[in-house]
Parts: C-alpha cells; sequence; structure tokens
C-alpha cells in the first residue's frame, strides 16, 4: 500500500513529507512532533487531537459548493444548514465548531431534551436550530422556550401526537396574547422511496419517522383550526446516513419536493423550506476497489438545486429555501487518534531468542542449516522442507520425544525462514505465498481501545483509515493485524488480503511506533464504549495563530479510575476506605511497607485504564537473551 491511500481518503489535510505524515495546513506540524509534545507533558495513552481547521474547510467547502450551484442554476431560495449534535455533542469540538462558522450563520440540530439545551446555549441567535425526533411536552415547551429567547428555532413533528402537543403548549405559553412567539413548524414526512444501506430504517415506509400523505392531510387542518398554519414553514426528511449512491437521494428529492409544492398549492404560505437531512458520504476507504462513495459534493449540490427548481418551476410555486443537516460530512476529518504500539508479537521469533543446544534434534539442525543457506534459487524447495519439519517436530513434541525449549526453536527458525523466502520470491507473487503472508502476520498490540475509540468498527465493520505516523519514507513489509488492550477477542483489526495493512518492523526498545486512525470525528465518540472500563482518551485541541504556528490546548485528560468507577455509581468513598483497610488491616506486610502501598495506590487511582508503556519489560527480557 502506497501512502496508505492517503490520495482517496485524505482530501489533501495530511501529507507525507520525508518520514512523518503532517497536518498539511500553515506551519505544517507532523503528527508524530504533536504526539510527542503532548506524551512530554506526561499524557501517555491513546491521544485524540482535534484540528478545528478542518471543521472550518468542511463547512466553507459546504457553503461554497451550494452557493456554486445556486449561482449556476440562478436559484432564488436560500441555502441554510445545520450541525445535527448526535454527530458529535462533545465540548471541545462545538465549541471549535461554533467559533469557525461564524460568517455562515450555521447552526445546530438536536434529537433530545439535552442535545437541545447544548443548541439553546450554543447557537447564536438568529443561526437556525432545527429540533427532530421524537418529543413530550416538556421538550416542545423547550422550544418555545427557545423562541421566546429569540433563537431561530424549528421544530420538526415527526407525528400527529406531536402537533397536538404543539397546540396545547401554545395555549399555555400564548393565551390570549396578541403576539404570540411560536417555534416554526417542520414536518417530516414518511418517504416512500427507501432509505440507505445499513441506516436504511432512517427513511423509507418502515421508518420509525415521519407522516404519511393521509397524516400529512390531517395535520394541515389542525394547523388550519388551531391557527398554526402561519408557522408551518419546513418539510424535512432524511434517509440515511453514509449515503454511498446519489441515487435514492433524487428519488427522495422528487418526492419531497413534490409534498412541498402540493402542500404550498394547498394554502400553506408560509411553507419556504425543505430540509434534506443527512447522508453525505465520507470516504474512508485506503484501496481504490472498496471506495465508497460514488459521487463528488459538487454532485450532490447540483442535483439538490436543479430537482427543487424543476419541482418549483413545473409546479409553479416559489424554489424553497434548503436546509441541510450533514453530520458526518461535516465532523468526521476533524479528529485523529494516535495510539502508541506496545508490542510486536513476533518481535520472540528473533535469532536472538534462539535456545539452540550442544546436541539438537537433527530435525532441528536441519531447520538452522535451512535458515542459513536459504537462496532465492531454491528458496521454495527450503520453505517447503521447513514446513515439513515444522510438522514433524510439533509431532515429536506431542508424543514427548522433544523439549519446550526445541519447539520455542522449531517456531522461531520456520518462521524466519518463511521471512526469508516470502523475501526472496516476493515478486512473484503467488498464491501460495501469499497464504504464508498471511500466516506470519504481525500482530500489534496498540494502546487503545477498538470499543471506546472505533465503536463503529466493532458494530457496522466500518473501516477506518489506518497508518503509521513515521518511518514513511520506509516500505512497510509486515502484514499487520492491530490488537487493542480491551480482554475481548472482538477488539482486533485483522489483516485482510482484500484490504490489506502493512506496518514496519520496529525494534520497540529502541524506539517508539505510533499508529494514527483517522476520520474518527464522526459518531465513534459518543458512541464509544467502556468496554472493560477503557475510557475517552486523552483530548487535545490543535489551534494555528495568524502566523501558523500551533498551539496545543483545551487538554482534558482521560478519566482516572476512581471517576470511571463513580460514573458507575459505585460509592467511591467506600471503595477507598476498603482498600485502605485491606491494606492496614494485612498481616503480611510491615508497617513501612503499608505506608508505601498505600502512596502506591493512591498514584495509580489518579490514573487512567491505559497501559503505561511496557517497553521496559520487554528490554529485560531481551537482556537473558543477548
Ligand atoms: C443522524 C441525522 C443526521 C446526520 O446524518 P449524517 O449522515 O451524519 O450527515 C441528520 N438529520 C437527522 C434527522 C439525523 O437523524
Amino acid at each position: 500500500m502506497k501512502q496508505f491511500g492517503l490520495n482517496l481518503w485524505g482530501e489533501e489535510n495530511f501529507v507525507i513529507e520525508g518520514d512523518t505524515v503532517n497536518v498539511n495546513y500553515a506551519s505544517r506540524p507532523s503528527l508524530l512532533q504533536l504526539t510527542k509534545e503532548i506524551r512530554e507533558k506526561g499524557y501517555k495513552g491513546p491521544l485524540l487531537l482535534r484540528f478545528p481547521h478542518l471543521i472550518k474547510k468542511q463547512i466553507d467547502t459546504l457553503f461554497t459548493t451550494f452557493a456554486k450551484a445556486k449561482k449556476t442554476f440562478d436559484y432564488k431560495g436560500s441555502f441554510h444548514a445545520v450541525f445535527p449534535l448526535k454527530v458529535n455533542q462533545f465540548p471541545n469540538f462545538v465549541q471549535s465548531l461554533i467559533e469557525v462558522s461564524h460568517e455562515y450563520h450555521y447552526g445546530l440540530e438536536a434529537g433530545s431534551k439535552a442535545e437541545l439545551i447544548i443548541a439553546m446555549t450554543k447557537t447564536p441567535l438568529g443561526a437556525p436550530i432545527t429540533v427532530n425526533g421524537f418529543k413530550d411536552k416538556e421538550m416542545i415547551a423547550l422550544c418555545f422556550i427557545a423562541a421566546k429567547m429569540g433563537h431561530n428555532i424549528t421544530v420538526t413533528i415527526e407525528g400527529i401526537g406531536e402537533l397536538k402537543t404543539i397546540i396545547e403548549v401554545n395555549e399555555e405559553f400564548n393565551g390570549s396574547s396578541k403576539s404570540p412567539v411560536v417555534p416554526k413548524i417542520g414536518i417530516r414526512i414518511r418517504m416512500h422511496s427507501a432509505g440507505i444501506g445499513i441506516w436504511a430504517k432512517s427513511g423509507g415506509y418502515s421508518s420509525k419517522f415521519g407522516l404519511t400523505s393521509t397524516e400529512l392531510l390531517e395535520a394541515y387542518e389542525l394547523m388550519t383550526r388551531y391557527d398554526l398554519l402561519s408557522h408551518f414553514w419546513m418539510i424535512h426528511f432524511h434517509i440515511g446516513s453514509q449515503m454511498g449512491d446519489i441515487a435514492p437521494l433524487k428519488k427522495a428529492l422528487r418526492e419531497a419536493g413534490n409534498i412541498y409544492a402540493e402542500l404550498k398549492r394547498r394554502g400553506a404560505d408560509a411553507l419556504g423550506a425543505i430540509n434534506i437531512g443527512g447522508g453525505l458520504a465520507v470516504e474512508y476507504s485506503q484501496h481504490t476497489h472498496t471506495q465508497e462513495r460514488n459521487y463528488s459534493l459538487e454532485e450532490f449540490a447540483n442535483d439538490v438545486v436543479f430537482l427543487m427548481q424543476e419541482i418549483a418551476k413545473s409546479k409553479g410555486v416559489e424554489e424553497p429555501d434548503i436546509f441541510t443537516e450533514s453530520g458526518r460530512y461535516i465532523a468526521a476529518s476533524h479528529s485523529v487518534l494516535v495510539a502508541p504500539v506496545l508490542e510486536l508479537f513476533s518481535s520472540e521469533y528473533n535469532a536472538k531468542c534462539l535456545r539452540l543446544k550442544k546436541e539438537n534434534p537433527p530435525l532441528i539442525q536441519e531447520l538452522y542449516d535451512l535458515y542459513t543457506t536459504i537462496e532465492r534459487k531454491h528458496a521454495r524447495e527450503y520453505l517447503h522442507d521447513a514446513l515439513d519439519h515444522m510438522e514433524s517436530l510439533l509431532t515429536l513434541f506431542d508424543l514427548g520425544y522433544i523439549d519446550l525449549e526445541d519447539r520455542s526453536n522449531t517456531e522461531i527458525l520456520v518462521n524466519l525462514i518463511i521471512k526469508k523466502a516470502i523475501a526472496l520470491l516476493k515478486d512473484e507473487g503467488t498464491d501460495e505465498l501469499k497464504k504464508l503472508q498471511d500466516r506470519i502476520q504481525e500482530r500489534y498490540l496498540v494502546n487503545f481501545s477498538a470499543f471506546q475509540s472505533l465503536p463503529d468498527f466493532w458494530g457496522l465493520s466500518q473501516h477506518f483509515p489506518i497508518m503509521p505516523l513515521n518511518h514513511l519514507s520506509t516500505k512497510p513489509t509486515n502484514p499487520a493485524s492491530i490488537w487493542d488492550i480491551t480482554c475481548d477477542s472482538d477488539g482486533e483489526i485483522s489483516f485482510n488480503r482484500e484490504i490489506p495493512l502493512y506496518l514496519h518492523d520496529i525494534d520497540l526498545t529502541k524506539e517508539e511506533y505510533f499508529i494514527g486512525f483517522f476520520l474518527t470525528g464522526a459518531y465513534q465518540e459518543v458512541l464509544g464504549m467502556k468496554h472493560n472500563l477503557f475510557t475517552h482518551p486523552t483530548e487535545v485541541v490543535i489551534n494555528f495563530d495568524e502566523n501558523g504556528d500551533y498551539h496545543i490546548e483545551h487538554l482534558i485528560e482521560a478519566q482516572n479510575l476512581m471517576d470511571v468507577l463513580e460514573d458507575l455509581d459505585y460509592d467511591t468513598g467506600l471503595i477507598d476506605k476498603a482498600l485502605k483497610h485491606k491494606i492496614e488491616e494485612s498481616t503480611k506486610i510491615t508497617a513501612e511497607e503499608k505506608r508505601e502501598l498505600l502512596g502506591k495506590i493512591y498514584l495509580y487511582l489518579s490514573e487512567n485504564s491505559y497501559l503505561k508503556t511496557i517497553q521496559a519489560l520487554s528490554e529485560k527480557e531481551q537482556g537473558v537473551h543477548t
């Protein structure tokens, strides 16, 4: 894999320069340099780096692309966008999002009361807030409060029941008022055209959300009767996330556009906007044959604008304002998870680790000779001999004829022979070689939790781009599988010959090696789970000043052990007492040792669950062999 597919998924956000992958912006710091700087301050374990300039880039691109499409078609409606908070509600993210988007009146979308509170607090007055999802009376009351604060808020009703609640709340809030303040009303329509992919349930007839045509007519009548029609101004749909193909969107646009036009012709005069939800896809693939998206943002914007215009024209109604709620597209690229490699498992298959005896079993002696004399012209033959000898030696071990040291020597020698043979025969690329290569793949133990930091890998097999932060001028040769530090076998990104990942052969006793996981900014953080009680990694925001210099800011350290337990509602006071008591009451240790142990345990409790490097340990082990 050249450049780890950076040209496919990277959007020129990062660039390989010499040995390292650098931020392709301002002073272009390398990710390695940033990582080292943060680690030097004492923050070990995985790190989440946030780049607000990348959030800004996505927002700029979204708005300018739609502006261009509007210009091309001379479209009369305006364009607006909101960020759906469910995609990332973390304060460092939301704060950056608001800071970089001032000029666009970019707003927020909320799907729950807690998200609505964030939206009411963070959205600049005048920028749109949209509220989707199921709502009770209290949530609708919050929307009225937001409107009374002066917010430009649209509450989207997902069912007739919600409209009835709006009528009720309106009565309570505005009653006899001469100048009632009412949030704008949107209606989510239940599409006939189905949603797409694994999120198909978001759209389509079986969707949890939206009104059918019959319900729409009923809602129309209710709004007329209760004087709310003048507040009804938006049609909303959302067909699902990570839309790889543009076709379903076009279908949905036609359907929604015609519903918009029909309602306007019926007399919904205030109706003036169509909200196309999210779904804009992100390219996560590192390989050309597995690309996930078949359209560009230009095509997407042109389709939306063109189709809306066409329908408005043919039905003789105004062109609607267009709203999008793209979340993944805005947030995915802004963060990079950096995690240190703790161990390469096959480092034990090293010639240094051989424990050859004065007298070795003859087959082992032969393996050793194969290893030392293998050359290209007979590499394949030697390889077959080695595999054959290994089978015999393992049988001899099972039968009790050779000992554990012999078995260890067998494993090491056969591995070394396979590696040598593959190197010698590498331009042949036969199937047998590929299979062997899979067999000697290197397992990289990486200090992170896939459940916490890449939950969609675990839950949906979503691929995320992976690459090391340095050695990038050297061709990586180890077929790699990545193991996280949870005790769960699902926490493994195994080597896949269809989308192979090769990493470098590193001596971790001599240097550190970091893996970057990219495009982790959408959905992963809040979906991340505390499996094995690993928590959200330590995070930082990387801002650049006018001179192009970077600043590492807003560091939030991963939760410490006690905080994690407290989150599970353990009484940490009791835990604290129990630990202290058990040490103090122990009859196995002296008073001085007790004091020492207490000190240690308090230190550990103030730290997070991720592993400290285990390098020192392997160094000692190496000492034994050499
Ligand atoms: C989830 C969601 C979005 C965001 O979808 P993306 O695919 O992340 O752009 C937008 N609108 C609604 C109603 C949603 O539920």
